[in-house]
């Protein structure tokens, strides 16, 4: 065992490289949540004054606080926080499904979605999107397999759940819409807005979601791991139902504990004082998001210059999450020794990371919290990198 492979380790990427990695943009963290981080790094450091044994009621530091802030910022009537976005969704399906359900989603949404539903032996059935090159999601699609679900099963399906906002394309799923849908039939609608709560504006009760799930390390300027699920007063409950169990000897019994928590929540220190540093800005950065959107379209403006890049999803882009086809960087690979590492190297000397190593064909990048400068350089570069392998920019 050589265990000096563990000393110094160092990263580097955020202080020495513009960084364009899709799902790390939103979960950089503000300078007070690397502050947070250091004081609260210690194991269990934020149970000092646990009183009530849950770690969403504790007062000192104010997470109890933040739990309220939190529901009110989303418009929903209560939160806790998960180990993740995939384990409110975990949570939310194992509270409200029970084992040969069906759960009804958008074909476009995240792997931890299906294994939620796996994990609770829950069936899926996909709403289609439309094809090349949009890919979108029509709402009327889950009124569709809502009919076809009861038809085949005999009964309405238990969940939802559509994807906010998409990780291939960053389209935004209508989820008004879809929450309308869900009310008409009365099932229960799972909103997932790991790539949108804490970087956009969400009203929770205008969309008419009753879970809303949301990913820390992903949107909300947070250390990983750490995810939100927020609900409504009518399902809280249900949702955050407390154990009921007994030792069949010693009689013992745990009736504070809620069950798909894992009693408290199977988060606290770093990420949950991270989580509660950022929140202030997050509060802030959410009305800039008009900015954001713009500085995104400008780079898809930009790549769109260079001969054979198209953007994929919606045009022009809502979301600072984009998809680029790139066929010619394809064609450049094929005549390189690096193949498609050869785009990877080429930025990387140009300190611009994040975009999946080897990848040529397409692409996909965040420009979310990046400057406009930063934007231009970006561009620039691209705009080298183009002509220096004979790829037209016009
Ligand atoms: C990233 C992502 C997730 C996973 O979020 P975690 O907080 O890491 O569990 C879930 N859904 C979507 C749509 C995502 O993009």
């Amino acid at each position: 065992m050589n265990l000096n492979i563990y000393k110094n380790l160092k990263r580097g990427v955020e202080s020495n490289f513009i960084n364009l990695n899709p799902i790390q943009r939103g979960g950089v963290l503000t300078v007070e949540a690397r502050k947070a981080v250091l004081e609260f790094a210690d194991g269990y450091s934020v149970c000092d004054y646990c009183f009530e044994s849950r770690v969403d009621l504790v007062q000192n530091p104010p997470v109890r606080k933040l739990t309220e802030d939190i529901a009110e910022f989303l418009n929903m009537d209560d939160v806790r926080y998960t180990a993740g976005c995939r384990h409110a969704k975990w949570a939310a399906m194992h509270m409200v499904g029970k084992p040969g359900d069906t759960v009804v989603l958008d074909s476009l949404a995240h792997y931890t979605s299906y294994l939620a539903a796996e994990a609770n032996r829950l069936k899926v059935v996909e709403v289609p999107h439309s094809g090349y090159p949009e890919f979108t999601i029509d709402p009327h699609g889950y009124a569709e397999k809502f009919e076809e679900v009861e038809r085949k099963t005999g009964s309405l399906p238990a969940l939802a759940l559509l994807t906010h906002v998409d990780y291939r394309y960053g389209n935004i799923g209508d989820a008004k819409a879809v929450g309308k849908v869900c009310k008409e039939y009365g099932v229960p609608f799972l909103l997932n807005t790991a790539y949108s709560s804490g970087i956009m504006p969400i009203d929770g009760k205008r969309l008419g979601v009753d879970f809303l799930c949301g990913s820390g390390h992903k949107s909300w300027a947070a250390s990983a791991p750490i995810g939100i699920l927020a609900t409504t007063y009518e399902w809280n409950q249900q949702i955050f139902d407390k154990s009921t169990i007994r030792g069949d000897w010693s009689g013992r019994g745990f009736t504070k504990k809620e069950i798909a928590l894992f009693g408290c929540s199977p988060v606290y220190g770093a990420p949950l004082m991270s989580l509660m540093a950022s929140f202030p800005s997050v509060v802030e950065r959410v009305k800039h998001w008009d900015k954001e959107v713009e500085n995104a379209r400008y780079l898809a403006t930009q790549f769109e210059r260079i001969e054979g890049f198209h953007q994929m999803g919606v045009k022009p882009t809502q979301h600072t999450l984009m998809a680029f086809e790139t066929l010619p960087l394809f064609e450049v690979a094929a005549t390189t020794q690096k193949r498609g590492y050869f785009l990877y190297h080429e930025l990387k000397k140009r300190k611009i990371m994040g975009i999946h190593p080897g990848m040529s064909k397409s692409f996909k990048v965040n420009t979310f919290g990046l400057s406009r400068s930063q934007i231009e350089y970006v561009a620039n570069a691209f705009h080298e990198i183009a002509r220096e392998h004979g790829i037209p920019v016009e």
